[in-house]
């Protein structure tokens, strides 16, 4: 009997490990579709402008419709979804533990003190380094 009760709470561990696992997976696959759906629908919405536009030229001008209004609604949709964009991009960024160069936006290790795309110094990141740095100074 012990010898399956130890075998039931490995297999338990090893199941919880692998859920973990597969449900970081699984929000990482959620959230780059939602990524394209969201640069899809601001593709779709820049073809929404320009045919607004183009209908707006060869309407005849009497219907008065406020084109300025139009876009700027057009606009503030397209605002939403890169807002939207960028927090997805945060969230999966910390899901594979990388962080964002703020000089070249390119992902680069969550401990990298430099970025090896640019050289930029990775200033956010260094409270823990400084502590160290200021201890190393009072050494004498
Ligand atoms: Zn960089």
């Amino acid at each position: 009997m012990d010898f399956f009760d130890k075998l039931g709470k490995q297999a338990s561990k090893t199941y919880e490990y692998t859920a973990k696992k597969t449900s970081k997976i699984a929000r990482e696959a959620k959230l780059k579709m939602q990524m394209n759906e969201h640069k899809n629908k601001i593709e779709e919405l820049y073809i929404e402008i320009g045919k607004k536009l183009y209908e707006h030229h060869i309407n005849d001008k009497s219907l008065d419709i406020d084109i300025d209004a139009v876009l700027e609604e057009y606009c503030i949709q397209i605002d939403e979804l890169c807002d939207r964009i960028e927090e997805e991009r945060k969230e999966l960024l910390t899901l594979k533990d990388k962080k964002q160069c703020p000089n070249c936006f390119c992902e680069i290790e969550l401990d990298y003190h430099y970025c090896p795309n640019c050289g930029d110094e990775q200033k956010e990141d260094l409270g823990y380094e400084e502590e160290n740095q200021q201890d190393e100074a009072n050494v004498e």
